[in-house]
């Protein structure tokens, strides 16, 4: 099977950005896409809140993204995947064009939106149809607009629309709306902002842009038009996600977003999420950009360490360990005096700093720290906290188990 260092899917701002660090680290990196190089900001006409490029155009954009990352030699492959499963430390990835197994794996495969269905819905998309409310806001200064949904998102989005249009219509199929009782409150004492309950959307009409919202009412059926520059919606949106069924244990949040933490790492060791596909407060390009930056540098440490341990302990038939948290003084102290036994003495003694290679300790079975660990045939045999040189040159001291 092919076997990569690191296996990215997904070529959008997340992944093109991961595939941009992780081959300046170093890393044989493999990108994995089945639709546009660039992402959802294909979609998008104008982007003008990425920093420095003051407004661009969303392909212009995606264009540029997918250059910048070719720079540096990843390789880009059109291809899509259809299951990932995580064993051990390899990762299988199944795609249409074959498996590949990858060292680490960085999933950053964005979300899509639930749409409408109506007629001129994908006609008018990003020419007054819009998913997102923080992207395309500012475009409709002074205008009025319709907002599409009923929970958090619809009437928090109507809301922030108020800072630009002068009109905001929320329509909403139900009596009520779904959204937190306080959302509401505060939307509904806005004055720029009417609600439209019991109405679903009909049709989006207009001339090169849109200009008209037809609007039915669920129980009369009888139809009414209002006049709107932009129609947002926010009927639901979720992570694409549908090839991690076979892997269960990558952990994830309500609604199905991928949980990860400040490396970008998830609940599964070498697999890492980057951009709106994992759990967060904002999906924007900068924030997948950042993700994507944060998960390729993690991915690098994860596979140096893991080159380092395959080589340092577990590849060998018998090792010792020295392990400490490169953050606690007292450690480091004894680290130094561990640094310069081992030279007087020519000791074969691996010392890895947990606070960089967090799953060694459990690994091992360590559970406190600093200690030390004798490994034989890839599993630790003994372990032993310590806490000074003497301890370690004691634990050493004793005959090996092997
Ligand atoms: C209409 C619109 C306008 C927007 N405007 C702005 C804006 O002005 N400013 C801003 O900051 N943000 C904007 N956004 C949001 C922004 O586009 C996203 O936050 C950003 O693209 C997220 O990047 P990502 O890499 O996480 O995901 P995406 O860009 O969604 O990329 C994910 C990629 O993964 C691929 N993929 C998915 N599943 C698979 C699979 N199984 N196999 C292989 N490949 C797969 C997809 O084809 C896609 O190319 C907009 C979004 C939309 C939809």
């Amino acid at each position: 099977m092919e076997n990569r260092q690191l296996v990215i899917i997904g070529a959008g701002p997340a992944g093109l950005t991961a595939a941009i660090y992780g081959r300046r680290a170093g890393l044989d990196t493999l990108v994995l896409e089945r639709g546009l190089f660039g992402g959802a900001i294909n979609s998008t006409a104008d982007v003008e809140n990425y920093p420095a490029l003051k407004r661009t155009e969303g392909m212009a954009l995606a264009k540029s993204l997918r250059e910048h990352a070719e720079m540096f030699g990843p390789e880009l492959r059109e291809c899509g995947v259809e299951s990932v499963s995580i064993g051990g430390n390899g990762k299988i990835i199944r795609t249409d064009k074959g498996d590949v197994s990858a060292e680490a794996l960085i999933i950053a495969t964005g979300t899509s939106f639930s749409r409408i269905g109506c007629k001129g819905e994908d006609r008018f998309a990003g020419r007054g149809v819009s998913y997102c409310a923080v992207c395309d806001g500012a475009f409709y200064e002074g205008a009025s607009v319709v907002v599409v949904g009923g929970g958090n998102a619809a009437v928090e989005e109507a809301e922030y629309l108020t800072r630009f249009a002068s009109k905001v219509h929320i329509v909403h199929r139900r009596e009520e709306f779904r959204a937190d009782v306080l959302v509401v409150e505060r939307a509904l004492a806005n004055p720029k902002i009417e609600p439209v309950l019991g109405y679903t959307v009909d049709e989006i009409a207009g001339g090169d842009m849109v200009e008209q919202v037809v609007l039915k009412n669920v129980k009369t059926l009888e139809t009414k038009t209002i006049p709107a520059e932009g129609v947002f919606i926010f009927i639901g949106m979720k992570p694409e996600l549908g090839f991690l069924d076979g892997a269960p244990g990558i952990k994830r949040a309500q609604a199905g977003w991928i949980i990860a933490d400040d490396k970008m790492e998830t609940s599964e060791e070498g697999v890492f999420a980057a951009g709106d596909v994992r759990e967060k407060f904002l999906r924007q390009i900068v924030t997948a950009t950042a993700d994507g930056a944060i998960a390729a540098m993690a991915a690098y440490e994860y596979v140096s360490n893991l080159h380092y341990l395959e080589s340092a302990l577990f590849g060998r038939p018998h090792a010792y360990a020295l392990l400490i948290s490169g953050i606690d003084p007292g450690h480091l102290a004894i680290v130094q005096a561990a640094e310069e036994w081992k030279k007087s003495s020519q000791t074969d003694l691996a010392i890895i700093d947990v606070y960089r290679a967090g799953r060694i300790k459990a690994k091992l079975g360590v559970s406190e720290l600093p200690s030390v660990a004798e490994i034989s045939g890839g599993r630790a045999v003994r372990t032993s906290r310590i806490s000074s040189v003497g301890d370690v040159k004691g634990f050493m001291a004793e005959a090996p188990v092997r």
